[in-house]
C-alpha cells in the first residue's frame, strides 16, 4: 500500500503511541482527583500543553486549549468571537475555507451576519487586496486559512492579521492552521493572529484530538460549558493519553520539520514533475511555489477523478479527488471551482499529499504506473478529438 493521502490524515507514529498507552491503561485517573495517581495524567496534559506551546511559537502554555478536533477548534474560536462581540455583525473569509470554518460562517450568516467571501485566482492564490477593502470596523472577525488542504497554497495570514490590527484593532483574526502544522515554521507569538486552530492527526497523533491557540487579550465565550477544565473554556473530562499523543507529535514534528521542507519537498516535485514530463493530458492546477511542501494538485484532462483513484487504488495507491461527495451527486470541490479550474480538467483532479514516511520507491512506483493508467482512461473518454490535439501540443 502506499499512502499518499497524508492531508486526509496521517499514520500514527509508533513514538506518539508509546507515549500514550500507559493513560489508556494503569494511568487511568482523572487528572482533576486529589490522590497522588492523578498526578501523571496531570502532569501528561500540562507537558502537552508545554509541547504544543512550542510547536505554534505561543509566549505562554496557558494559551493553548485542547479541544477533540480541528473542526471544534475552529467552531469554539468562530463562535466564541462571535458571541462575544454581539454588536459586531460583519465576517470575512475565503472561498476556499475547509468546511470546518465554511459551514459554520454559512450558519452565521442564515442567522443574519453579512459575510463577504474572499476569491482566489486561478493558482489558488487569495486575493489580498479585496480582503483589505472589505475589512470594516464593524468586522467582528477575519478567518483565513494558512494553507489550502485541497491545493497546499500558503496564504499570507502574517501579512493579513498586520493589516487587521492596524486598520481595526478590534476585529478578530482565526487561522485554520491544520494543514500548516508541521509543514511550515510557525510562530505565533511574533504575529498579530487571535485564534489558531490545528489537528492531532494532521500531524503523526491519533483522530479525535486538536487544539486551540487564544492570544491573551482576546475575549471568546466557551462552546462546551461545564466542568472547570482547560481553565472553564472548555468542559469535559480531559483526553489524557490523545493529548499526551498530540504533544508528543508535536515534538516530533518540529523536529522534522527540515526534513519536510527538504527531502519531503524534494520527493514531492519529483512525483510532480514525473507525472507532468510522462502524462500528457497532466496540468498542474497550483503555482510550483508557495505551496506546502507535501502537496500537488494535478488535474488530469478529460478524465473523470473517480476512475483514476479507482485504478490507483488497484495498484495500491491512496491518492484523493478534489471532489466531495455531497448527497449522492458528485460535484467539483469548491476550492478548484473558486480557483476557475476549466471543467476539462476540473472532474480529473487528483490530490497526491506525502508524509516524512513516504519513501523514493514510492513515488517511483507512482510515476512509473501513471502513464499506463491515462492510457486506459484516455481510451474511453468521449473527448477522444480534444485529447488528439493535447496529445499534438505536448
Ligand atoms: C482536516 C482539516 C480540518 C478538520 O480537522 P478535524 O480534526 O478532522 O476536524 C480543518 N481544516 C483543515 C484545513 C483540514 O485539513
Amino acid at each position: 500500500m502506499i499512502y499518499l493521502d497524508n492531508n486526509a490524515t496521517t499514520q500514527i507514529d509508533d513514538r506518539v503511541l508509546e507515549v500514550m498507552l500507559p493513560y489508556l491503561k494503569e494511568n487511568f485517573a482523572n487528572p482533576s482527583s486529589m490522590y497522588d495517581i492523578a498526578k501523571r495524567p496531570a502532569a501528561a496534559i500540562r507537558e502537552a500543553r508545554v509541547q504544543i506551546r512550542d510547536f505554534l511559537g505561543a509566549k505562554n502554555e496557558k494559551d493553548v486549549y485542547f479541544t477533540s478536533c480541528g473542526s471544534e477548534s475552529a467552531n469554539m474560536a468562530i463562535k466564541g468571537v462571535v458571541e462575544c462581540n454581539k454588536e459586531k455583525k460583519h465576517l470575512i473569509t475565503t472561498k476556499v475555507e475547509h468546511p470546518c470554518v465554511m459551514n459554520t460562517y454559512k450558519q452565521l450568516e442564515k442567522q443574519g451576519y453579512e459575510v463577504d467571501y474572499i476569491g482566489v485566482n486561478s493558482q489558488g492564490g487569495l486575493d489580498v487586496e479585496e480582503l483589505k477593502s472589505k475589512l470594516r470596523k464593524d468586522t467582528a472577525l477575519v478567518s483565513v486559512m494558512w494553507a489550502n488542504n485541497e491545493t497546499g497554497v500558503i496564504h499570507p495570514v502574517e501579512e493579513i492579521a498586520d493589516y487587521i490590527k492596524s486598520k481595526s484593532p478590534e476585529t478578530r483574526f482565526f487561522v485554520d492552521a491544520v494543514q500548516a502544522a508541521g509543514k511550515i515554521p510557525m510562530n505565533v507569538k511574533d504575529t498579530n493572529i487571535d485564534l489558531l486552530g490545528i489537528s492531532g492527526h494532521k500531524f503523526h497523533a491519533p483522530k479525535g484530538v486538536g487544539a486551540l491557540y487564544v492570544k491573551p487579550d482576546v475575549r471568546i465565550l466557551p462552546l462546551i460549558n461545564g466542568g472547570h477544565q482547560e481553565r472553564g473554556m472548555r468542559a469535559g473530562t480531559e483526553n489524557v493519553a490523545y493529548i499526551a499523543g498530540m504533544g508528543k507529535a508535536a515534538e516530533l514534528a518540529q523536529g522534522a520539520l527540515d526534513y519536510e521542507l527538504s527531502e519531503v519537498k524534494r520527493l514531492r516535485d519529483k512525483l510532480e514533475a514525473g507525472i507532468l514530463k510522462n502524462v500528457f493530458n497532466a496540468r498542474l492546477n497550483t503555482a510550483v511555489s508557495g505551496r506546502v511542501p507535501n502537496t500537488t494538485n494535478i488535474g488530469f484532462e478529460y478524465v473523470e477523478g473517480e476512475l483514476i483513484l479507482l485504478h490507483l487504488n488497484d495498484i495500491g495507491v491512496c491518492a484523493s479527488s478534489g471532489s466531495a461527495c455531497t448527497s449522492g451527486s458528485l460535484e467539483p470541490s469548491h476550492v478548484l471551482r473558486a480557483m476557475g479550474i476549466p471543467f476539462t480538467a476540473l472532474h480529473g483532479s487528483i490530490r497526491f499529499s506525502l508524509s516524512r514516511f513516504t519513501t523514493e520507491k514510492e513515488v517511483d512506483f507512482v510515476v512509473e504506473n501513471m502513464p499506463a493508467i491515462m492510457e486506459k482512461l484516455t481510451k474511453i473518454s468521449p473527448f477522444q478529438d480534444e485529447l488528439e490535439k493535447l496529445k499534438e501540443l505536448k
